[in-house]
């Protein structure tokens, strides 16, 4: 999916009232009605709004559906790209944006900066984009909402990730900071170092086999499991030490797929993980330990925090969890632990040097808010608004 900020400055402030009230819209509606988009605008000359309808329409933000049964539109993943991109401009989180890092099955990494310059990671989230029409599974949880669901499940899994990746970082641990989330996206510090995955030899493999090891144990001992703690979500950092060897400082990222020591299938997880590290460093390295374990029983005898139940109790409920987690594994999403190799991830090269996109974003008019800022959040984002029972 490709992200093209370039049409960005072309967007006017009365089409992005146009295109979040299509987003508002399709809350309820897979096909948002031409004269709901009208109303939830806010705008008075309707003339105006059919203008930035065609407007956002020829950039690809929306969508026409053909042989519909009525007049409408479809908010796309690139509009709702474009909405969130906009959020983080007007917080300032995100000023300008790069190359593209990364592409996952449910994600797509790029470089940004922010308005000193400093540069950081847009990860986009986006879930269902491969699987989702294929799928014909039972989804009563979500019945008839489609097109809401990509969007929403989307979202479930940026706020999961920047939730987790909050209280790791508090907690210690060695991941990104991260900077700032907004529907289906996360602002993250960017890790100058590459996945596991791209080290081809390890001087001593046993120090760094011990060091992953101990961090599933640590999860663990903070009431969480990654669940797909493999060589891809892994960084490693190589810093040149005196002595003329080069120390190895692993990262950890990618929490979408986090589960707490209190779930069902918890020990299967947490074994999950300790095999995969043990298998790569077996395949890659030649390395096998004579140690048995670590054990999830054990690991899980000095709690010393429930990260876990913190999560849950700042924004990101058990529910949302179980939703997350239901669209996950009926669409078959595992992480990437199958190993495949990605785009943009060569060894040799390093895409981040390249030059910047600026937003130039239109700047708000003062007095006369945005509905984004009067949208009711929650409401946004609450699956349960019409669900069917
Ligand atoms: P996915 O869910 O698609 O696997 P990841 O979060 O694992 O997404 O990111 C995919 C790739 O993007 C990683 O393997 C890594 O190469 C790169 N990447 C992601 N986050 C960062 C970061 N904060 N700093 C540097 N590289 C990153
Ligand atoms: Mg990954």
């Amino acid at each position: 999916m490709k992200l093209n900020v370039k049409n960005i400055r072309y967007v006017m402030p009365e089409d992005w009232r146009v295109l979040t009230a299509a987003e508002q819209g399709s809350r309820n509606h897979e096909l948002v009605p031409t004269p709901l988009i009208v109303q939830l605008s806010g705008l008075r000359s309707g003339n105006a709004v059919h203008k930035s309808i065609s407007n956002l329409a020829k950039i690809g933000l929306i969508a026409k559906v053909k042989n519909a049964k009525y007049d409408g539109y479809r908010l796309t993943y690139g509009g709702l790209d474009y909405l969130a991109l906009h959020t983080h401009t007007k917080a300032s989180t995100i000023y300008s944006v790069g190359n593209q890092i990364g592409v996952g099955k449910e994600s797509d990494i790029f470089v940004c900066a922010n308005e000193t310059g400093m540069q950081q990671v847009l990860k986009i989230h986006r879930l269902g984009r491969i699987s989702f029409r294929t799928v014909k599974a039972n989804r009563d949880y979500l019945r008839n909402r489609s097109s809401a669901s990509w969007m929403y499940m989307s979202r479930l899994a940026a706020m999961k990730e920047f939730e987790f990746m909050t209280a790791l970082r508090q907690a210690g641990f060695p991941v990104p900071e991260p900077i700032g989330q907004n529907r289906h996206t996360v602002v993250m510090s960017l890790v100058d170092a590459f996945p596991l995955r791209q080290i081809a030899t390890i001087q001593d493999p046993s120090e760094l086999y011990s060091e992953l090891l101990s961090l599933i144990v640590r999860l663990a001992e903070v009431g969480l499991i990654h669940g797909d703690f493999n060589e891809f979500n892994i960084l490693i950092e190589e810093k040149p030490e005196a002595d003329g060897k080069v120390a190895l400082i692993p990262t950890i990222i990618d929490f979408p797929q986090m589960v707490s020591i209190s779930h069902a299938n918890a020990e299967y997880y947490f074994d999950r993980d300790v095999d995969c590290i043990k298998r790569y460093f077996d395949r890659r390295y030649g390395f096998t330990s004579d140690e048995p374990g670590p054990f999830f029983k054990e690991s899980t005898k000095n709690i010393r925090k429930r990260l876990d139940v913190e999560v849950e109790a700042s924004g990101f409920s058990k529910k949302m969890a179980k939703e997350l987690e239901a669209y996950m594994k009926e669409h078959g999403i595992d992480g990437d632990a199958g190993g495949v190799e990605r785009e943009g991830q060569d060894e040799d090269e390093d895409p981040r040097s390249e030059q910047d996109e600026p937003l130039d974003v239109e700047p708000e008019l003062e007095s006369d808010p945005s509905p984004e800022e009067t949208l009711d959040e929650e409401a946004a984002i609450d699956p349960t608004a019409t669900p069917a029972q």
